[in-house]
Parts: structure tokens; sequence; C-alpha cells
């Protein structure tokens, strides 16, 4: 072995070894930098220890003379050996930086969702809250015989109005939860025909306002009750049938068909078939018709308003059950829409509902406690629960319902209609304070959230505190009176 190879080695490898105490001190600051490395600065240890022996071998051999060819091959080795750890090392900080970037990021994105969604939350309670004086007020106006029909027309409008309007924030905000990902379908029974009847209703109604014919075509092989959610089912079916009839001129027609395709074990297939003979859908627009935001040529906009959000919100519905949503339709000819689902059918048959229907409260005489910060929302659901002969106090934040629910005799309220937002006290604290009271009717009188919340968290949240439903204002007084007969008398039968 000639001694210039040897003598090579010695310094290359004193040459690599500075080279990696360079690198180890800049590799040693960069993690000081960042303190979350207490951990992964331990891996380090290995190429100091490494280091360290070098070290003791090149001052070895520098005091004690020539090296032999054994001695130099270990030490010019080893350097190279530490040289590539640290090549490691720097590949594996790299990732787990890069990776920690990505979770910073997906934080923010995260937070921002949730910015989102609280900002859309209360942004429709303040919506939804005028909404329902407006609604409701006009409801109450209706009902007075004596109108002049000039005004009477002009009330419909405003209830027309208004509802096309909630309409519009119910669809934005179903969408904002699909889109969140925080939107579950709920597991319901409920009887599929009454779903369809009143969908045929409505539109029907529309129809002969427009002067078209309407038909329905419903299968007899058609369970009595199906599990699901109805409410979403509905929602899709009626946005795809408003279109049929705002997108068809007189003189045409609208039909409605529904067939069940599959049927194994409890599991049902449904079709639903809306067809119009309207303007028809212009090629270019099909490819895009179900993504949010989508409308038809601009020069329809101003003769049929919408937000471009129907279609996609009864997709991702559709889809959501199992199925999904499928369009044909021609320029000037008319359009055919069919929406699939899957839903499972329920054992329960039309008879026994009407027997149990039959156990079902008189609601006149009921006493409710209306729990409500807003005057003016309050003299609404007092007065429609007067119009069924239900008398109501009034609480105007959750304290008060507290202290006027411990005050009075047990029994004393058939039910409890409790805000969500108040003043002084919210009504998930004032629900649990109920709840949690030692008197007979404490855990049993119904209390049910009226509430300008719509977010399922906010359901969750209020069944959580103890509620026993939870309605979106502005109220609908066949969903409120059709709860009150429902839990009124199972709190009765517990109670009494
Ligand atoms: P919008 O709320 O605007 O009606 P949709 O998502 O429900 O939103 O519909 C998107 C567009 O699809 C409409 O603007 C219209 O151009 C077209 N469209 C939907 N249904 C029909 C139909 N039955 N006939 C003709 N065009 C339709």
């Amino acid at each position: 072995m000639p001694d210039w190879l040897i003598y090579g080695m010695v310094y290359a490898g004193s040459a690599l070894m500075v080279y990696n105490i360079i690198r180890y001190i800049r590799y040693e600051l960069r993690l000081q930098k960042d303190s979350k490395w207490e951990k992964e600065r331990q891996v380090l240890y290995l190429p100091i220890f490494l280091l360290v022996m070098f070290l003791f071998g090149y001052l070895a051999i520098g005091l004690f003379g020539h090296p032999d060819i054994i001695v130099s091959g270990i030490l010019f080795g080893g350097s190279v050996f530490v040289f590539v750890i640290f090549g490691l090392l720097q590949q594996i900080t790299d990732r787990i930086q890069e990776s920690e970037r990505l979770e910073a990021d997906l934080r923010v994105a995260k937070e921002s969702s949730r910015v989102k969604t609280t900002f859309l939350s209360s942004m429709s309670h303040e919506m939804r809250t005028p909404l329902n004086a407006i609604m409701g007020l006009d409801a109450l106006a209706l009902q007075n015989p004596d109108l002049p029909p000039e005004t009477r027309s002009q009330l419909e409008k405003v209830g027309d109005s208004a509802k096309h309007l909630l309409d519009m924030i119910n669809n934005i905000l179903d969408m904002n939860s699909i889109e969140a990902g925080s939107l579950t379908l709920k597991e319901e029974e409920f009887s599929l025909r009454q779903t369809l009847e009143l969908a045929g209703i409505i539109t029907k109604n529309r129809c002969e306002e427009k002067g078209l014919t309407y038909e329905s075509r419903f299968a007899d092989a058609l369970d009595d009750y199906y599990v699901g959610d109805e409410t979403m089912l509905k929602h899709a079916l009626l946005n795809v049938l408003g279109n049929a009839v705002k997108f068809t001129p007189a003189p045409g027609s609208v039909t409605f068909t529904v067939e069940q395709t599959v049927s194994v074990g409890p599991s049902r297939e449904l079709r639903f078939i809306i067809s119009d003979t309207g303007v028809g859908i212009d090629k270019n627009l099909l490819p895009n018709l179900f993504t949010p935001f989508t409308i038809g040529d601009t020069s329809n906009t101003n003769r049929y308003s919408g937000s471009g959000l129907g279609l996609a919100l009864s997709k991702r519905v559709t889809e959501m059950m199992g199925g999904g949503i499928a369009v044909e339709s021609k320029k000037g000819q008319g359009s055919t829409f069919t929406l699939t689902v899957r839903l499972k059918a329920s054992d329960r048959k039309a008879e026994q509902a009407a027997d149990s229907a039959e156990g079902e409260t008189q609601l006149s005489g009921l006493k409710v406690l209306i729990v409500e910060d807003i005057d003016l929302n309050a003299e609404i659901v007092a007065d429609l629960l007067d119009m069924e002969g239900i008398s109501s106090d009034r609480a105007e934040n959750g304290l008060v319902a507290v202290d006027m629910f411990t005050r009075s005799k047990p029994g004393t309220y058939d039910a409890i209609l409790m805000d969500l937002r108040m003043p002084v006290m919210d009504g998930l604290d004032a629900t649990r304070i109920i709840r949690d009271q030692d008197r007979p009717d404490a855990k049993t009188v119904p209390i049910l959230a009226l509430t300008a919340n719509a977010f399922d968290e906010d359901v969750r949240n209020s069944l959580e505190a103890g509620m026993n439903a939870h309605m979106a204002k502005p109220v609908d007084p066949d969903v409120l009176f059709d709860n009150l007969r429902h839990l009124v008398p199972e709190h009765k039968e517990k109670h009494d």
C-alpha cells in the first residue's frame, strides 16, 4: 500500500470530519430555533458519538506517528458514514417540517370553515327572526274573514315572497352544511305517501295558478312507512317540482311519477320522475346543471329568478341517500328529471298509525309557557296557540322561565316553548336547570326548542340539554301542533 494513499485517506477523512462538524453545528442551530424539536434531537446523539470517536482516532494518529492502512481505512470510512447519516437526518427533518406546514395549513382552513359556519348560523338567525314576524303576522292577518279582496291578495303575496326568501335561506344553509360535511341525514320513520301527497298538493296548486295541468302517478307497491330523512327528501323533490312549474309556460303540463324499482329484504330503491313540457335546457348548460350557483341563460333570470342552488342541493341529498339525479332535456320541448334514493321500508302499517293517532290529545284547554325575548315573536306564538284554544304564559328569558316554572304547581304547564338565544340566561341552561329540579313534572314536561338557529349542531345541543324537539323559526303551525299532540300525552301519562 503506497504511503500517498494512506495519507490521502487521512487528509480526505479529516476534511470530511471538519465538514461534518460544521454541518452538525448548523443543523443544531436550525433545530434550536424550533423549540418543539427536543425529541427529534436525540437522534443526533449517534453522529455526535461517532464524530467524537473519530476525533480521538485522528488525534491518536497525529500524536503517535505513521498510520497504518487499517486505522486510516476505518477513519476515512467512518467519516463517510457520519456524512451519510447527516444526509438522511436532513431529509427526515425536511419531511417532518413539510408535514407540519401542511398541518398548519389544514388548521387555518378548518378555522376559516368554522368561522364561515358560525357566520352563516348567526346570519340565518338574524334573517329568520324578522321573517318569523312577517310570516306569522301575515298568517294572522289572513285569518280575518272581513278582509277586502285586494288586501287579501296583497297579504297572500307578502306570504309567498316571505316563503320564497325562507326557502332560499334554507337552501343556502343546507348547502353550507353539506359542503362542510356537517349535515347528517336523520333516520326517522315516515309515511312516504303523506310526503308525496303534500308535495303533490303544493305542486298542483302552483300548476293551477299558472294554468298548467298536473298529473301524479304513485306506484301501488309503495310501503306504508319508510325510514329516512323525510325533510331532506321533501326538499330535494320540491326543488325539482318547483323548477318544473317555474320553467313551464302555459299551456303545458307537469307529471310526477313515483316507482319502486328494487325491493330486497327491507331495502327499497325509489325512483321519482318529474317531467315537464316547458322551455327545456340548453345542451351547453347540462354538464354544469348540478353545480352550485348555475343558472340558465341570463335572458331567463329576470323572468325566472333563482339562486342556482336547488338542483345542486337535490343532487347532494339524493347521493347521500345512496342514489342520484339525472336529467334529459331538449331546448323548447321540456325536461325530465329522475331522482333515485335508497330507503329502508319499516314494518309499521298504516292501520297501526291510525290507532296511535286516536291516543293523541285535544289541544284546546292546554297551558303552555312561552320563553321568548322578543315581544312581537312571543305575541305571534301566543296568538297561534290561542287559535287552537291553548292558553299561555310568557317568560322573557331563561331565568324568568326557571323562576316561573319553579313557583308553579306541578302539572301547571303542559309544555314549554323555549327560545335558544336570549339575554340573561339562554334556553339550553334554562332547560338543564328545569330538568334538574326535584319535582314530579321536571323530567317529563315537554320542552320544545323554538329558535331561529337551524343548524344540526343546534338541534344536537338542544336535545342534549334535555329538550324533546327542535323547531326552526318561523314556526310552522302544523308542526307545532303536531309536536304538541304527540308529546303532551306522553308527559301526561308519565306524570299522572
Ligand atoms: P334555481 O334556484 O335558479 O332554479 P336550480 O339549481 O334549481 O336553481 O336550477 C338551475 C338552472 O337549471 C335554472 O336556472 C334553469 O335554467 C335550469 N332548470 C332547472 N330545472 C329546469 C326545468 N325543469 N326546465 C328548464 N330549465 C330548468
